[in-house]
Order: C-alpha cells, then sequence, then structure tokens
C-alpha cells in the first residue's frame, strides 16, 4: 500500500499577522505576527518539507519534479495547487490578482491566481471583502485614482463556515478577526490597490496601482463568489462539494464515527482544521496536513473531525 505524505509547514510573518497558528495549531511559529502556514506548498517562496516515509526530508517541489507518477503523472512544471492557513489579527491590502494571461505576459511566465476561502473560524462582526461597487472600467479607474475607497470596495459579513471563490480580476482583502484556509493555484503574484495608508519599517509597502486597473473586472459579479449550491453539493454523506473550478476541486469533509471514502484522484491535499481521529488506522490531527498520493486508493476516516480536502 502506499504511503500518505505529511508535510511540514512553512510560516511567513507579516504586519497583519497574528499568534493564533501557535496558540489555537500548536505551531512552531516564528513570532506573534505570524500571518500564513503554507501547509502544502511547493511553491519557490515556500516549499514544505516532507516529514515521514521513503521521501523523508525531500522538499515537496523536488518530490513533485522527480517522482511525478505520486500525483498520477499530471502534467505542469510545477505542483499546481497551494494551501495555506491565514490568520488575520489585522485587515489585510485590498488586492487583486491577474488570470494566467496577464500574468504569463507581465510577470515571468508565472500563473494567475485563483483562490478559494473557509472561514475556519472568525470574530462575530467579522468581515471581508469581495468584489466593488463600480459598474464600468472606467469607473473603477476613476474611484481608484481618486481614493474613493469606502465607496468602491464592497465589504460584507462572514461567519464560521462560510466559503467563497475568488476568479482573477476580483477586488479581495481579508479583514481582521479571521482564520481562513486557503486553497488556491501556486502562484504568489498579487496587485496591491490599497493598504489603509500603513507603513512597514518606516515606508508604505509598494502598490500596483496600474496593474491593478488592468485586471479588475467590471461590474463585478456576487454570484461568481458563491461556493456550490448546498442541495446539489452533497457527494455523499459527511462530504460537501465546495467548489469546482478550472484548476481544483474543494471538499469539506465532517467525519463523526466513519466515513468510507472513494478514491480514484491523482491526488489529495488533507487538511484537518478540527478535531482528531484516524485515516486507514494512522491518527491524524487538528493542523496535520498530507497528501493522499496516486494509486492509495480508497480511504477510511474515523473519528471526530473536520478536513479540507482538494484535487485537480
Ligand atoms: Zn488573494
Amino acid at each position: 500500500m502506499k504511503e500518505l505524505i505529511f508535510l511540514e509547514p512553512v510560516f511567513k510573518e507579516t504586519i497583519w499577522g497574528g499568534d493564533r497558528l501557535g496558540k489555537d495549531y500548536g505551531y512552531d511559529i516564528p513570532s506573534d505576527h505570524t500571518g500564513e502556514c503554507w501547509a502544502i506548498s511547493a511553491h519557490e517562496n515556500g516549499t514544505c518539507r516532507i516529514a515521514n516515509g521513503e521521501f523523508k526530508d525531500m522538499l515537496l517541489s523536488e518530490l513533485f519534479k522527480t517522482h511525478r507518477e505520486v500525483f498520477g503523472g499530471i502534467e505542469g512544471e510545477q505542483f499546481p495547487l497551494l494551501v495555506k492557513i491565514i490568520d488575520a489579527r489585522d485587515d489585510l491590502s485590498i488586492q487583486v490578482h491577474p488570470d494566467d494571461e496577464y500574468a504569463a505576459a507581465h510577470e515571468n511566465g508565472s500563473l494567475g491566481k485563483t483562490e478559494c476561502w473557509y472561514i475556519i473560524d472568525c470574530d462575530e462582526d467579522a468581515q471581508i471583502v469581495i468584489g466593488h461597487n463600480a459598474k464600468d472600467s472606467a469607473q473603477v479607474k476613476e474611484m481608484i485614482e481618486a481614493g474613493k475607497w469606502d465607496e468602491f470596495i464592497r465589504v460584507i459579513p462572514v461567519h464560521k463556515g462560510d466559503f467563497f471563490q475568488i476568479y482573477p480580476g476580483t477586488v479581495h482583502a481579508i479583514k481582521r478577526g479571521t482564520m481562513i484556509l486557503e486553497t488556491q493555484q501556486s502562484s504568489d503574484i498579487t496587485y496591491r490597490v490599497y493598504d489603509y495608508g500603513r507603513l512597514q519599517n518606516g515606508k508604505p509597502r509598494q502598490l500596483h496601482i496600474q496593474q491593478s486597473i488592468d485586471v479588475i473586472k467590471a461590474p463585478f459579479d456576487p454570484a461568481s463568489a458563491a461556493g456550490e449550491n448546498e442541495t446539489t453539493s452533497f457527494v455523499q454523506a459527511g462530504v460537501k462539494r465546495l467548489v469546482t473550478c478550472k484548476y481544483y476541486s474543494v471538499y469539506k469533509i465532517t467525519v463523526s464515527g466513519r466515513t468510507d471514502l472513494p478514491n480514484h484522484r491523482p491526488f489529495v491535499n488533507m487538511s484537518v482544521i478540527e478535531g482528531s481521529g484516524l485515516i486507514d488506522g494512522t491518527p491524524i490531527k487538528k493542523g496535520d496536513h498530507f497528501i493522499i498520493p496516486s494509486g492509495y486508493g480508497d480511504f477510511i476516516l474515523e473519528g471526530d473531525m473536520t478536513i479540507i480536502a482538494s484535487t485537480v
């Protein structure tokens, strides 16, 4: 039987980060300004190391290069997905990502970025930014150049368990008091539109006004950010499909007792976000992230836990 591949996360300190990745998840974080845990990543800006088994100590990027069979022989230069946990103690900048086409032309052939958010936890009055209120591209430009932020951005309330799909060209921002599991294309290209005038080491962080105006789509369609309709999304008891797009499918698996899951995917990313239990007898707990390799086949989950799973 093929082995599960457990990963050691990489942490990123940010001006808006907090200490919950240490407090709530027990990770050994570098400081109380730790904003991101790159939990399943082969990105050059932070690639995870393999924690167990025959590939122990290898980087995930290296494994993807040298053992493509582990990932069902999928095509591509780089491991396609990146899974993060984000602890926003403060507001993140208002930002937008390019699509593959724009990124290829303007960012040295990099991938664009489609991403999605599962709200793991948030303050009672937490909000996020998704979309804008401009009626067309001319008004996007006008509002950004005039700094009409309150008018421009679309702020909505969020609750634990909410899910949002963020396509390229969608203005967005995670706001304070929110813990999110983000599944995204493996890209790190972000255009910052507005940063609340904050300073980092005495200087404002770089903004990317022209690129943002280039890529922001108008008008914004709120339906594009919604997850799938709940009534059609139960693929089987305990499993809910959150979204399927060109780049990934994301599922929420709720285990209470025993769940048997069929699996023929090239690989599956698994992140335990609550509780603990077993996968085929191997103990797993909140904060564990692992990959089910190609050829592993069906699996059995037991215990009391919530898992966010993703695959291509
Ligand atoms: Zn983003």
